[in-house]
């Protein structure tokens, strides 16, 4: 796919994006390169042929801006792997034991990946790879391409685990319950940039949240997923987009918790309850890896008790869509790093359900330093998938935690008034002048000037 690529023209520089195959990964990544092709770069954005199909639309939108990205696909032969058919994404990978397969069949992506750059008269200027593709310094290396490393996680959650390391903190605690307090960490937090940057002993260029390159429905509407759209119960997206219009001004929680945790039946049930019990209207995203017979038959009944105050939509919703919707005042959300930076940009409060990864950290930084959220008592981790047995979270805390953002009273109100601010600044971060605008500005320049790989 080469839309408008300007593949010859030595003139302006060449970033080849290299995202891991994961839709919290990805999306972002698609964004940066949506941004650098916005700001006259050439980018060639690195994927599988399971994948392009999902990035299709971030393509199409360069392509009819006239932007100069190109999809690149190669080859991940999953039979060789040990892996099944297609199975090119971590949302795709069906059973646990097959997680450690995926991650090493990353590195079959290397000789191809080395074919095309090879293939690339003048040289790319930088190749800007995920954090979880360390098999690009190599290639990188034997290329003398210059490489940056995108993490999608926020600085301060990378501080914070920079500190535990240096201060060997993993070691020192007895079990995986044991509380303790992050070392070293600023008094005031909006300093963790600098911090970050310091400690580490490297350039750090902040460029989100990269959302905001979206600025029309349409590319919000098909962003991360542009095939499966929205059904079930929604009329499509704009069926959603409809039943929103009808509500009230900040009346709706949105609840979503990304695109890998999965929730079992019986947690899906208190979170229904709760939601019954809170009184408020909803929009409930239930996965397609959630669904049985015995969810579905939950769920109808549920949606039919609720009389029209709830929406469930079943697979792939826009999320930052639906977010941007005036009649949207809460989401309940996992604090993905991508979730909770599209919340804070529509400058709505959060009831925070932390599963893994920087998720607790981040749900952290929303209630007890932003102040732009509530947490749902949520203390164990629970990866990609809840073990079996018992609901972590009752409907009680559900319940709870709701009504504290929904009810219009004087906490929650104070949260949507932090959140707005904050959505604020984050907009002009993005906006000709502003801090994000101008770190991708100086990324640019600096790329060209960092010295070849070795
Ligand atoms: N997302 C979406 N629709 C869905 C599920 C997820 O658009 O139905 C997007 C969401 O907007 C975000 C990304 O997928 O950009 C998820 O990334 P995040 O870091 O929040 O969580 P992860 O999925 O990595 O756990």
């Amino acid at each position: 796919m080469d839309g408008n690529f300007d593949g010859q023209n030595p003139a302006k520089p060449h970033f080849v994006v290299v995202p891991l195959m994961a839709q919290g990964h990805m999306i972002p990544m698609a964004d940066l390169a949506l941004l650098l092709a916005g700001r006259g770069a050439r980018v060639s954005l690195i994927t599988t042929p399971v994948n392009a199909v999902r990035l299709r639309a971030a393509a199409d939108l360069a392509a009819a801006s006239g932007l100069s990205l190109r999809l690149v696909e190669l080859p991940l032969p999953c039979a060789a792997a040990g892996l099944p058919d297609g199975c090119e994404n971590v949302d795709l990978i069906p059973k646990p034991d097959l997680f450690h397969p995926f991650f090493r069949s990353l590195n079959l992506l290397a000789d191809p990946l080395k074919s095309y750059l090879r293939a690339q008269p003048p040289a790319p200027t930088c190749i800007i790879s995920d954090q979880c593709m360390p098999w690009t310094m190599e290639v990188a290396g034997e290329l003398g391409i210059r490489r940056l490393v995108f993490h999608g996680p926020s600085c301060f959650f990378l501080l914070c685990t920079l500190n535990l390391t240096k201060h060997n903190l993993y070691e020192k605690v007895a079990d995986d319950l044991e509380s303790f307090f992050v070392p070293e960490l600023p008094q005031r937090i909006e300093w963790c940039v600098d911090d970050f940057r310091r400690k580490v002993g490297k350039e750090v260029w902040p460029v989100g949240p990269v959302s905001l390159f979206h600025k029309d429905a349409g590319g919000k509407a098909v962003r991360g997923n542009g095939i499966s759209g929205v059904d079930g119960g929604g009329g499509g997206v704009g069926g959603v987009l409809t039943w929103l219009e009808g509500r009230e001004k900040e009346s709706v929680l949105f609840v979503s918790f990304g695109s890998l945790a999965r929730t079992r039946i019986k947690q899906l049930i208190e979170i229904g309850w709760g939601l019954e019990a809170a009184g408020t209207c909803f929009v409930w995203a239930v996965k397609e890896a959630e669904q049985s017979e015995e969810v579905d038959t939950w769920l109808s009944k549920f949606e039919q008790r609720s009389g029209g105050r709830g929406l469930i939509i079943k697979g792939w919703v826009p999320q930052v869509l639906i977010l941007a919707a005036p009649a949207v005042g809460g989401f309940m959300t996992h604090c993905g790093w991508n979730s909770t930076l599209e919340a804070v940009t529509a400058g709505v409060p959060m009831v925070t359900w932390p599963h893994f990864a920087d998720q607790f950290l981040n749900s952290k930084l929303v209630v007890e330093v932003l102040g732009i959220g509530v947490g749902v008592g949520v203390n164990l981790p629970s990866f990609y998938q809840a073990a079996e047995g018992a609901a972590m979270v009752g409907r009680d805390e559900v319940e709870r935690a709701v009504v504290s953002v929904m009810d219009g009273g004087e906490e929650g109100e104070e949260m949507r008034r932090r959140a707005k601010e904050l959505g604020k600044k984050a907009r002009m971060a993005m906006e000709k002048g502003g801090s994000s605008y101008e770190s991708l500005t100086r990324l640019i320049d600096d790329a060209m000037a960092l010295p070849l790989a070795q």
